[in-house]
C-alpha cells in the first residue's frame, strides 16, 4: 500500500487592509519594524487620535440608536489647556461632549494611549464636536452596521506552491459604518443622500454605501493617500460583497475629520493645495473665499457649514472595474510584502530588503526609527522639531 508523503503546511497569510496593507504601503520599513517587533509604536500620537475619534462617534451612535435620538447639537463645555485628564466635573450636561469623550480617553488610558499634548488633546474635542453635530443628525439615520469585519481570500499574483510559502491570502478588515440607503425614502435634506446623489446621479434603489472616518485632512489629489483611499472603500466593496450578495455597493465615503474643525496646519496647507490646483473642492461661497484669502495664522476661521461638509466628504463610486483595479494593487502590495519576507529569510538585511520610501513628513515625523533612518531627513523634517509638527495632527 503506498502512503502518501506528508504535504508541508499550508501557509494562508493574513493581511489587514488597514494595518498591514496600508501600513506597508506607507512605509515598508516602518512597517517591518513595527510589525516584526510587535511592539506598539511608543508615541502612538495619530494612533490616539483616530482612536478616540472612532471610539466616539461610535458610542454617540449607540447612544443615540438605544435613546431613539439625541438631542442635537450636543452641547460641550470646553476643555482648558490647564484641565488634567480626568473625569469630567459632575455638573455638566449628561450629553456634554466630554461626558461621551471620557469613556473612550478611560479606555485608551488603560491601553497607555494617550495624546501627545494638551492641544492635540484640545483639538481632538474640538474636532469630535463637529463631527457629531454636523455629521450625526445625517449619518446615523442611515446606519446599518457599525464597525462591521470582513474577510476574503484572494490569489497572491504570481505565487508559486514550489517556490512560495503561500498562493493565497486571506484579507481582513473593519468597515466603520455600512448604510443602507433608499434614496426615495430617505429625506431630501440629508446631507449624506444630496452627496452621494451629486456623485452617482443614476442610482435607484436599495444599496449599502461604506463609510469610513479618517482622522486626517483631505489629502491633496496628487498624493498616494489620496488614491490609497479610494482603493480602500473599493476593496471593502469587494469583501462585502463575498460576505453577502443581496444588496450590492454603490458607493463608498470617506470623511476627513479634520476638514470639519480645521486646524492651522490643516488651512495652511489647503491654501497651498488651492494655489497649485492640488485639490478637487474649494470654496463655493464669496465669504468662504474671502475668508480664506484673508485668513492668516494665529486668526479665526468662520466657515460656512456647507463648505466644510464639502472638504470631509468625498464619496467615491463603485462598480466592477474600480473594484478589480483596487483589489489588484492590493493584491500587487501582498506580493511585495511577500517577497520582502522571503529576501529577509534568505539573510538579506532589513536595511537592504524594507525600504525607507515613506513620502509623508508628518509620518516620520511621528515615527520610532526616525533617529536612525535616513528618510526622515529625506522629507524635510529637522531632529528636534517632531514636537511643532505632532502638535498639529
Ligand atoms: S522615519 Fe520615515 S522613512 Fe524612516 S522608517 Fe520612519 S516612516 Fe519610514
Amino acid at each position: 500500500m503506498r502512503i502518501a508523503r506528508k504535504r508541508p503546511d499550508h501557509v494562508v497569510p493574513e493581511y489587514s487592509l488597514t494595518g498591514d496593507l496600508l501600513s506597508f504601503r506607507r512605509c515598508a520599513r516602518q512597517y517591518r519594524y513595527q510589525n516584526g517587533s510587535a511592539l506598539p509604536p511608543s508615541r502612538p500620537v495619530q494612533l490616539w487620535y483616530g482612536e478616540f475619534i472612532h471610539g466616539l462617534l461610535e458610542n454617540v451612535y449607540r447612544l443615540w440608536k438605544s435613546k431613539g435620538g439625541l438631542p442635537f447639537p450636543l452641547p460641550y463645555e470646553r476643555l482648558s489647556m490647564s484641565e488634567p485628564i480626568e473625569e469630567p466635573p459632575a455638573d455638566l450636561d449628561e450629553f456634554d461632549l466630554r461626558n461621551l469623550g471620557w469613556p473612550v480617553e478611560e479606555s485608551l488610558l488603560n491601553q497607555n494611549k494617550r495624546a501627545r499634548s494638551r492641544k492635540a488633546r484640545l483639538a481632538a474635542y474640538r474636532r469630535a464636536e463637529a463631527a457629531v453635530n454636523m455629521l450625526g443628525p445625517h449619518l446615523f439615520p442611515l446606519i446599518a452596521e457599525a464597525e462591521e469585519r470582513v474577510i476574503g481570500t484572494r490569489d497572491i499574483p504570481g505565487a508559486i506552491a514550489s517556490e512560495h510559502r503561500a498562493e493565497k491570502y486571506a484579507l481582513t478588515g473593519v468597515i466603520d459604518v455600512l448604510t443602507e440607503i433608499e434614496l426615495g425614502s430617505a429625506h431630501t435634506d440629508n446631507l449624506i443622500r444630496q452627496a452621494v446623489q451629486a456623485q452617482c446621479p443614476d442610482l435607484a434603489g436599495e444599496f449599502e454605501v461604506i463609510v469610513d472616518y479618517k482622522g486626517t485632512r483631505r489629502p491633496d489629489t496628487n498624493t498616494s493617500e489620496w488614491r490609497d483611499g479610494e482603493w480602500q472603500v473599493q476593496t471593502y466593496a469587494w469583501l462585502r460583497h463575498e460576505q453577502r450578495r443581496s444588496r450590492r455597493v454603490a458607493a463608498g465615503i470617506l470623511i476627513y475629520i479634520n476638514e470639519l474643525a480645521p486646524g492651522e496646519g490643516d488651512l495652511l496647507a489647503l491654501k497651498a493645495a488651492l494655489s497649485k490646483g492640488r485639490t478637487d473642492v474649494g470654496p463655493a461661497l464669496d465669504s468662504d473665499r474671502r475668508m480664506l484669502e484673508n485668513w492668516r495664522p494665529g486668526a479665526r476661521a468662520d466657515f460656512s457649514h456647507g463648505f466644510l461638509f464639502s472638504r470631509a466628504v468625498r464619496v467615491i463610486p463603485v462598480n466592477d472595474a474600480s473594484i478589480e483595479e483596487a483589489t489588484g494593487a492590493f493584491d500587487d502590495t501582498v506580493r511585495s510584502i511577500e517577497e520582502c519576507v522571503r529576501r529577509e529569510d534568505q539573510a538579506v538585511s532589513i536595511l537592504q530588503t524594507w525600504l525607507d520610501d515613506c513620502l509623508d513628513g508628518k509620518t516620520c515625523a511621528a515615527c520610532d526609527f526616525r533617529y536612525f533612518c535616513e528618510g526622515y531627513q529625506r522629507n524635510g523634517n529637522t531632529i528636534g522639531e517632531e514636537d511643532r509638527i505632532e502638535d498639529e495632527i
